[in-house]
């Protein structure tokens, strides 16, 4: 079960809870039955699931909570606690500071994803101004230099690695020599993966982190790998000290569960997560609002940080300013699609959407009101635009949909940019 359909799942198993007269004792172990099952399907670890199950147990006492209390939500809460009690390890991983020098080691088996993520961390740093570089200490899988070596020019970012050398702990050494010299903030350096792990790569591991003395170490791990993911993030954390962890190819089919469960083996929290082959589709990963999201609870700050990345500095105010008004129209949400599709591959997906032209007029692009919105006027929209009155529709119920949203927003303080955390914290809480 991918993540999405978890989500899903747990969403429908609440809601139909909710729908009976009264929550008693079957209707409470029904509902969690269901999530263990979701759970279970999503890979995560059968222990962690049931440790989960007992927790709400004892937390939500059905018996104790006098009438009138509102089940639903404790119930709903407790669920979350638990999801992000899986996912939190209780510890911040180390978090390098900009300007100040600091070696990153990248750990995984091969074919994870580790030398697309090394560069897609460095790119993420770059372009929040640090000055990263990157260096190949993978002597083992033929290729692997070029590989950094292309996406390292691709992104401007500074490389380091060898042909001729073969012992990755001299060129790892060599290469954080040379960027401690450069004044390099952000030192990654990429080592060896094997196909299973096998104590060769555990050795060689081993000796490039005592020889460079990382600040952090990386674990990447593939979401596709399911329950054998425990295990495995297990034998890397023995070997060397593993301090987070960043899940790649979540964009696939892949179940996620089990790798996300990796972080109970690790006790290292997840960091980031790898969501496409392109450099740039590499999320910030954050407990709370992924477990928001995944609840169907919605994602505020995340939602928050991504507009401020993608839209120009000098629209924020007065956009920002219309939404916390309940003010979500046609035009906004076709002004946001616009700077999606700057934003790359995704502008693909996008541009394929009906009716985002001048088939609109002021008027209907700037009305809150969907009513406004008929069928003529969609068969007018559909004409001019080439395309079918169907998919002209499903762009008017994704308006209604995101409308929906933005109407819970009204009224809601808005957040500077350092204000972010601190409001995800409220909401979350
Ligand atoms: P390594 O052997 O661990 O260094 O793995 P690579 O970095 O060479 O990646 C293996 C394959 O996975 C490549 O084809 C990458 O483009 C692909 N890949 C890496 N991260 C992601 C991701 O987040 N999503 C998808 N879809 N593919 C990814």
């Amino acid at each position: 079960m991918v993540l999405a359909q978890l989500g899903g799942s747990i969403s429908r198993a609440i809601q139909q809870m909710s729908n009976a007269t009264i929550i008693d004792e079957k209707v409470l172990n029904e509902c969690l039955n269901e999530i263990t099952r979701a759970l279970l399907q999503s890979d995560i670890q059968f222990k962690l699931v049931r440790d989960m199950q007992t927790n709400i147990k004892k937390i939500v006492n059905l018996e104790d909570l006098a009438a009138g209390h509102n089940k639903r939500k404790i119930i709903q809460q407790a669920i979350f606690n638990e999801l992000c009690k899986i996912l939190d390890p209780g510890k911040p991983a180390f978090t390098p500071k900009k300007g100040k020098t600091s070696v990153v080691m990248f750990v995984g088996l091969q074919g994870s994803g580790k030398t697309t993520t090394c560069t897609k961390y460095a790119y993420y740093h770059q372009k929040k101004g640090w000055k990263p570089a990157l260096v190949c200490a993978d002597t083992f899988r033929a290729g692997a230099f070029d590989q950094l070596k292309q996406n390292a020019t691709k992104a401007k970012i500074p490389f380091y690695g060898s042909y001729m050398e073969s012992d990755p702990v001299k060129i790892a050494v060599e290469g954080v020599e040379r960027f401690k010299k450069e004044n390099c903030d952000l030192i990654i350096v990429d080592t060896s993966g094997r196909h299973k792990q096998e104590a060769a790569l555990f050795e060689e591991m081993r000796q490039v982190s005592e020889a460079t003395k990382p600040d952090l170490v990386i674990f990447v791990m593939d979401s596709s790998i399911g329950q054998a993911a425990f295990d495995q993030a297990q034998a890397f954390k023995q070997s060397v000290a593993v301090g987070a962890v960043i899940v790649t190819k979540m964009d696939g089919h892949a179940k996620g569960g089990g790798a996300l469960s990796a972080v109970a083996a690790t006790k290292s929290p997840v960091i980031f997560i790898g969501t496409g082959e392109h450099m740039d589709e590499f999320e910030v990963f954050d407990v709370k609002p992924f477990v928001s999201r995944l609840l169907g609870m919605g994602d505020w700050s995340g939602f928050m940080d991504k507009i401020h990345e993608v839209v120009p500095m000098d629209q924020q105010p007065e956009l920002l300013q219309k939404l916390s008004e309940g003010n979500f129209t046609l035009r906004i949400m076709y002004e946001q699609f616009q700077n999606i599709l700057k934003m790359g591959p995704i502008g693909q997906v996008f541009s394929m959407l009906p009716g985002f032209s001048s088939e609109l007029m002021p008027k209907e692009l700037d009305s809150s009101n969907p009513k406004l919105m008929n069928e003529s006027r969609m068969m007018r929209i559909a004409r001019g635009s080439g395309r079918h009155i169907r998919e002209v529709m499903e762009m008017m119920e994704e308006y209604k949909r995101l409308a929906k949203i933005w109407s819970k927003m009204k009224g809601l303080k808005i957040p500077k940019k350092g204000e972010m955390s601190a409001l995800s914290r409220n909401m979350n809480a």
